[in-house]
């Protein structure tokens, strides 16, 4: 089978690989059809990540299932199904209270299509057969009348956005209407789904950006723009606050916009691990922060729902489509959100 392949120098390859096979009864083997870039994609792409190559590339995608095996119940051949971009098992004591990102039954951070940074690397999903070692736990069916090109992000980004805006709804839906406020601090794609899932969830959302086409989509999804490094001085703070741009000083900005009682989610990776955070001034108001890799199976299902309803669409942040066969071409110049469809 053919995989895309992230070579030393960033050249990207489509190269030739044995195909996987089913190793045991729970297991299914996948195709994708629709693979998104993740932000880290992006940001390696840009030599903004310490991902060093050689590696097998796709981590967020919808796929068809094409064999499973004897024991798996929830899914046959022919499904559209999403497929999380971390490998749970969905039975062991971190799984089910939750916290699939850190299943025991594999190692640390097993992953798709992250080789470097992967305890256990699963493989890529730009590949024409991908093996799930946990089909019952992991695979997620897409909800029907849904293209699976809008939702190819919903095994990783959508996910890691509404973990920042979900767990707090009622929090926020018992405010005054006034006070149901949220700011996000944008940054590639993650930021975007976070205003999309916070308007749907019919929060009044700021948004703060230097990049234009980011600030349209945001606006799009009913967000208050503020194109520029941040917000004005003397900002009233918020409820509810949301850092997507990976960038320290940003990080501060967003903990003092965050109101006494409040909490501020950041989905960043800083690698120098040399983040100073204002301690003092956080534990004087009470501040809730937030850090960590999403869970992104254990959500997956209030994101869909949320999706099936009509009120988000995650298709609206893709700023591109590009036919399979040229990803080749396509990878290494992404610079936001990219959808690689089978035709
Ligand atoms: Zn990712
Ligand atoms: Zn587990």
């Amino acid at each position: 089978m053919h995989e895309l392949v992230l070579l030393p120098g960033g050249d990207v390859r489509w190269q030739e690989a044995p195909t996987p096979q089913i190793q045991g009864p729970a297991e299914a083997l996948v195709r994708p059809l629709a693979v998104a870039c993740c932000d880290l994609d992006v940001a390696v792409a840009q030599g903004r990540a310490p991902l060093p190559p050689p590696y097998r590339l796709g981590h967020e995608g919808v796929a068809e299932v094409i064999e499973v095996g004897e024991d798996v119940v929830s899914v046959a051949p022919g499904d559209t199904v999403i497929v999380p971009f971390q490998i749970s098992c969905g039975s062991c004591r971190a799984c089910r209270r939750g916290h699939t990102e850190s299943c025991q039954s594999v190692p640390e951070r097993a992953m798709y299509g992250l080789g470097p940074i992967a305890g256990f690397d699963g493989g890529g999903f730009m590949s024409d057969v991908v093996r799930v070692p946990y089909a019952d736990a992991m695979l997620v069916a897409q909800p029907a009348g849904l293209d699976p090109a809008s939702l190819a992000s919903a095994s990783d980004n959508v996910p890691d956005a509404w973990r920042c805006i979900g767990p707090y709804e009622q929090e926020l839906a018992a405010l005054a209407e006034t006070d149901r406020r949220v700011l996000v601090m944008g940054g590639l794609s993650i930021g975007l789904y976070a205003v999309g899932i916070a308007t749907a969830l019919g929060a009044r959302v700021d948004y703060v950006d230097t990049d234009p086409s980011r600030c349209e989509i945001a606006g799009g999804f009913g967000a208050h723009v503020t194109e520029g490094p941040s917000m004005a001085d003397g900002t009233d703070p918020y409820p509810v606050v949301v850092n997507t741009s990976a960038n320290a000083d940003k990080l501060r900005s967003a903990l003092a916009l965050t109101w006494p009682g409040g909490v501020c989610t950041d989905t960043g990776i800083y690698y120098g691990n040399d983040v100073e955070l204002p301690l003092l001034a956080m534990y004087g108001r009470g501040l809730r922060f937030v850090t960590g890799r999403v869970a992104s199976r254990a959500v997956l299902p209030d994101v869909l729902s949320l999706v099936a309803t009509g009120r988000f669409d995650p298709g609206l942040v893709t700023t591109q489509r590009v036919a399979w066969e040229d990803a080749e071409a396509a990878w290494p110049n992404m610079t936001a959100k990219t959808v690689y469809v089978r035709v």
